[in-house]
C-alpha cells in the first residue's frame, strides 16, 4: 500500500511504502486534481495497483483521469504510462515530442529494458515490471511554454534537458509549484539526502542550465519524483547546482587521473554526505545513489573526449 498525502492544494502525493532512499528507483507519483485530473509520473508498472487503489481512496475514479504526464522516458518515471493507459480509453499522454516518439515504439522501449537489466540486474523486469508502448494517438506532444489546462490551474511545460534530453517539468500556477522529474536529482526529506541528476546519458552542463532556469520561476514548491514535496524551493535548488557542479569539476579531476568508478563515487558520495545525516560511507553503501553518477559522468567525459 502507497502512502498518500495532499501535499499543497489538491495534489496528492502517492508514494511507495518505505524509506524514502530505500524505495529508490521507484517513484513518487502526484495526482492533481481540478475540473480535469491529472497523474504527474506514473513509476514503474509494479506500481500502478498502488496508484489504482490511492485514486480509489481518495474518492475519485481512475476513469475520469484526462492526463498522464510522465516527465521523461526512464522506466522509473514512464514505465507504467503504457499499461495505465491501455486501461483508461479516454486518457491523453502528455510528453515531449521526441519522448513521445520513443514511447510509442516497443523496439526502442525493450532495448531501454535491456539497459535497465545492466544496471538494476537480471530480476530488474520482475522487481519492476515491464513496459508497453503507446499508441501514438495518445499522446499530446508539448514542448517549452505549452500550458495543460486543467480548469482553475494551469500545468506549464518547462523544457529542462540534461538529465535527459526529452525531460520536462511543470509549473502548478495555482501553488507556484514546480513537479521536478529528475531535473534536480532526487532529495529525500527523511534524510536529508540528494542523489546527483547526472546518469548514464546525461549532459552535466546542460543540468546546470537547467537549475538555473528552474530557479528563475522562482517556486514556492518542488515535487520531487524521488523524495517528495518542499518548501524551500530556491534554497533546495541552490544547493542541487552547486552539488551537480562540484560533482562534475571533481569527478573530471578523479577522471582525468585515472581513477575508476568507485573511486569517484567515493568523492561525490563526500559531497552529497555533506547535508546528508548520512555519513558519505553509509551513502555509497545504498545502491545506486553515487555509482550511476559516477558511471554517467564517465561517459560523458569519454564522448567528450575529455578523458581517456
Ligand atoms: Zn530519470
Amino acid at each position: 500500500m502507497a502512502l498518500i498525502s495532499e501535499v499543497a492544494e489538491k495534489i496528492y502525493e502517492i508514494k511507495p511504502e518505505g524509506r524514502e532512499h530505500e524505495i529508490f528507483p521507484l517513484c513518487t507519483v502526484y495526482l492533481v486534481v481540478d475540473d480535469r485530473i491529472a497523474l504527474v509520473e506514473v513509476g514503474s508498472s509494479v506500481q500502478i495497483p498502488d496508484i489504482l487503489q490511492a485514486v480509489a481512496k481518495l474518492g475519485y475514479d481512475i476513469q475520469d483521469l484526462s492526463y498522464i504526464i510522465p516527465t521523461h522516458v526512464h522506466s522509473d518515471h514512464a514505465g507504467g504510462t503504457g499499461h495505465l493507459a491501455r486501461q483508461l480509453p479516454r486518457v491523453k499522454v502528455i510528453a515531449h515530442p521526441k519522448a513521445a516518439r520513443l514511447l510509442a515504439d516497443q523496439s526502442i522501449i525493450d532495448r531501454m529494458l535491456q539497459s535497465r537489466k545492466l544496471v538494476f540486474g537480471d530480476d530488474a523486469d520482475k522487481r519492476f515490471g515491464g513496459m508497453l508502448a503507446i499508441d501514438e494517438d495518445k499522446f499530446v506532444p508539448v514542448d517549452e511554454g505549452a500550458a495543460i489546462d486543467l480548469g482553475q490551474r494551469k500545468l506549464t511545460a518547462i523544457h529542462t534537458p540534461g538529465h535527459d534530453p526529452n525531460h520536462l517539468c511543470f509549473m502548478d500556477s495555482k501553488t507556484r509549484g514546480i513537479f521536478c522529474g529528475d531535473a534536480l536529482g532526487g532529495f529525500f526529506s527523511e534524510s536529508n539526502s540528494r542523489a546527483l541528476a547526472c546518469v548514464p546519458g546525461s549532459d552535466p552542463q546542460l543540468i546546470l542550465e537547467s537549475m538555473r532556469k528552474l530557479l528563475q520561476f522562482n517556486p514556492d514548491l518542488l515535487f520531487f519524483s524521488h523524495g517528495g514535496a518542499r518548501a524551500d524551493a530556491s534554497r533546495i535548488i541552490q544547493v542541487a547546482l552547486n552539488d551537480e557542479r562540484r560533482g562534475a569539476d571533481i569527478a573530471l579531476k578523479a577522471l582525468q587521473k585515472g581513477a575508476n568508478n568507485e573511486a569517484v563515487s567515493r568523492r561525490l558520495a563526500e559531497i552529497l554526505a555533506r547535508e546528508s545525516i548520512f555519513s558519505a560511507e553509509e551513502l555509497l553503501v545504498f545502491p545506486y545513489f553515487t555509482s550511476l553518477s559516477a558511471e554517467g559522468y564517465r561517459q560523458y567525459f569519454n564522448k567528450k573526449h575529455m578523458i581517456s
